[in-house]
């Protein structure tokens, strides 16, 4: 017996994987021409599977921004945001979002999945629950796991299936969480928020959105999922990332409840973690301001995510429930998966392949991501990659 003798079934599975298709398991960047084109395998792709939806990585102002940091306040804090972890930038950035969203208090975390690990497992303990989406990213379900509340899993954006569950609690003692995701990052779907506001209200829930891929794609002033169903005021708490529009590396939550700042006491991620380094705040305070002034990425992005959903679907692909910058079409078996992804990567064009069990209905996922970084003949030439590789009917 050794320590990791019980990786032997992941080990096989992979293995045989590998075998059908080696490239999968060696992805890497070998250099970034552009905001949407890179040289991966030797050879230089069109990035149709990244988050980067507004191009902003790349921007000079945000380079710039984060150079000047690094220049002024060095490469890392070397402390946690409780010791010496907090610079004024932290500060300053927490006010920025806090305008933004028009909300009384900010916390900053050092990544997304931190913001949720905190918030879920300091929030809520083992007296509450937390009602949460099927399709819940994992820093949701780890974030419960570590503080010990009590879950359960409503069927994905099924409205009645939640409210069967919340009507179960209601002798309950506790207090009672509902987490759902804006943008959900597999099936590219929204929640139905207005509904889910409803219930919240009638059963006397909170309710927490992760705004993690919505956050500058959603909403006339790109809040996300909140400000474009118009039930701001009914979300008690929003959780984000800079890792996706923000291209950079962080996370944030943002509420009302101004009793918030006690999260920065109670909580094990935000206490025993390094802060995020100045220039990714840097950078991702130079791109909250290049969203807050450039509505016409947002437009462009959904041109470019309209038009790609649409393409697919009319050429037959199994995509996903409404046109979106996350476009997933489904494979039904993982074999046909390895051999369009292969192919579309023979055809110059990179997208994420996510199998079983990452995926919601235990499908394989090629999961395409558009940026409003996209030409029109990119997006062209995605699609024409697609029409390739497809299998004749
Ligand atoms: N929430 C959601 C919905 C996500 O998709 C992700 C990242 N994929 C995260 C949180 C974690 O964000 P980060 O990459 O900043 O850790």
């Amino acid at each position: 017996m050794g320590l990791f003798d019980k990786f032997k079934n992941i080990s096989t599975s992979i293995a045989v994987l590998e075998d059908k298709c080696s490239a999968f398991f060696h992805i890497v960047v070998e250099d970034l021409l552009s905001s949407t084109e890179a040289v991966i395998d030797g050879r230089k792709v069109i990035l149709a599977g990244t988050n980067n939806y507004l191009g902003l990585p790349l921007r000079q102002e945000c380079i710039k921004a984060a150079c000047d940091a690094i220049q002024r306040e060095g490469t890392g804090t070397t402390g946690s945001r409780m010791a010496n972890g907090t610079y004024s930038s932290h500060i300053e950035f927490e006010k920025d979002l806090s305008d933004f969203f028009g909300r009384s208090t900010t916390i900053v975390f050092t990544t997304g999945y931190s913001a949720n690990l905190a918030m879920l497992s300091t929030l809520v303990g083992p007296r509450d629950t937390v009602l949460l989406d099927a399709d819940c990213h994992a820093s949701i379900y780890d974030g419960c796991r570590l503080g010990g509340v009590q879950v359960f899993r409503f069927h994905h954006n099924d409205v009645e299936d939640l409210e069967k569950r919340l009507k179960r609690l209601k002798s309950q003692d506790g207090e009672v969480l509902i987490v759902v995701e804006g943008l959900y990052s597999m099936l590219g779907d929204r929640a139905p928020l207005a509904d889910i506001v409803a219930l919240k209200e009638k059963y006397h829930a909170y309710l927490l959105v992760d705004e993690a891929h919505s956050l500058g794609v959603l909403g006339e002033k790109g809040r996300g999922l909140a400000e474009e169903a118009g039930v701001e005021a009914e979300v008690d708490f929003i959780v984000g990332t800079f890792s996706k529009s923000l291209g950079s590396v962080g996370g944030f939550c943002t509420s009302n409840h101004e009793e918030l700042e006690i999260i920065r006491y109670a909580s094990r991620p935000y206490v025993f973690t390094a802060s995020s380094s100045p220039a990714n705040i840097a950078a991702a305070k130079a791109a909250l301001s290049i969203i807050r002034s450039e509505p016409q990425l947002r437009v462009r992005l959904w041109e470019n995510a309209t038009a790609l959903y649409g393409r697919l679907k009319d050429m037959g692909f199994k995509v996903g429930p409404e046109p979106s910058p996350i476009i997933p079409v489904r494979c039904d078996r993982i074999e046909e998966a390895f051999r369009i992804w292969n192919g579309l990567l023979e055809n110059g064009v990179y997208v994420n392949m996510v199998l079983p069990p990452a995926t919601p209905d235990g499908t394989a996922l090629l999961r395409c991501s558009l940026s409003a970084a996209h030409s029109r003949q990119q997006v062209e030439k995605i699609a024409q990659a697609f029409g390739a590789v497809q299998s004749p009917v």
